[in-house]
């Protein structure tokens, strides 16, 4: 299932892709809740249910072409973000092979969704772009083993990690979090991609074009820590909750590692494209 938020008149609500169409899931069946967060809280019975809503008959149908989407998850309990996790991009930032996940976090406030701008702000000369695959939990777990992992995953989306260098990087004891949670620097969508329609989270093609141009273009499976070690990892610490979001990381071909470096401006468009996933577009201004 191909699981969004739309704006309607009765407010944001979770949606289901189905062809041409996305179908209101609350709309269609009062006993799923209006929410994907509060959908996935319900597990595989509630997917189940929003599953069989959207090929009933009865479906509360909007056209796909004039839905507006906006951030699939707007409300996730976390934002935890792996850094440093390509060893292609930890090749070109100079950087050693982590033995273990480097980690920060954004707050929700950062999010926005497909077609919504990210805004540079002024304290900042130096923002960046980082296509992500995020992944989404669906259970809650702690002390999940990596093997067991799967269990815990909802899904996929495309993710964009948007990063001010100039405050991650160049401002005293060298703390990455404050560079990467201005407001409107996590974008994601268009969906939620449930797992049972991604064969393989490790091996999809990932891009990010800049005004048509191709500035990054890898694969997951140059990740370093995979989906199984990162949520064992994380959950050793603290409750993976349905929601949650974890960025994975970024390829090659970021901003700040070209010469001479490239920066965001207004005017920009930006789009993270993952094979399976869609198409993530976002204005600069
Ligand atoms: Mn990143």
């Amino acid at each position: 299932m191909r699981l969004a938020t739309l704006e309607t008149t009765r407010g944001p609500r979770a949606a289901a892709l189905a062809g041409t169409h996305y179908v209101d899931l609350n709309a269609s069946d009062a006993a799923i809740p209006p929410s994907v967060r509060l959908i996935l809280e319900g597990g595989p019975e509630m997917l189940k249910r929003a599953g069989q809503a959207t090929r009933s008959g009865s479906a509360v149908k909007m056209d796909a072409a004039s839905a507006r989407l906006l951030a699939p998850i707007p409300d996730p309990p976390k934002i935890i973000c792996v850094g440093l996790n390509y060893r292609d991009h930890a090749e070109e930032s100079a950087a050693p092979i982590p033995k273990e996940p480097i980690l920060f976090s954004k707050y929700a406030t950062a999010i926005i969704g497909p077609e919504q701008p990210i805004v540079l702000p002024p304290v900042s000369q130096e923002v960046d772009y980082e296509a992500e695959l995020v992944i989404v939990v669906g259970k809650q777990g702690k002390d999940i083993k990596a093997d067991r992992a799967q269990e815990y995953v909802a899904g996929y989306m495309v993710g964009h990690d948007v990063s001010a260098r100039d405050w991650q990087l160049k401002k005293d004891g060298k703390q990455w979090m404050i560079g990467k949670t201005f407001d409107t620097f996590a974008p994601i969508g268009p969906h939620l991609v449930t797992a049972d329609e991604v064969a393989d989270p490790l091996k999809l093609r990932i891009q990010l074009r800049l005004n048509g141009k191709t500035m990054q273009d890898s694969s997951t499976s140059q990740m370093i820590f995979g989906v199984g070690e990162t949520l064992a990892y994380l959950s050793q610490v603290f409750t993976l909750q349905p929601g949650d979001l974890i960025f994975t990381g970024t390829p090659p071909g970021v901003g700040f590692a070209r010469k001479p470096p490239v920066f965001l401006k207004a005017g920009d468009i930006a789009e993270v494209e993952i094979e399976g996933l869609g198409v993530l577009r976002n204005p600069v201004k």
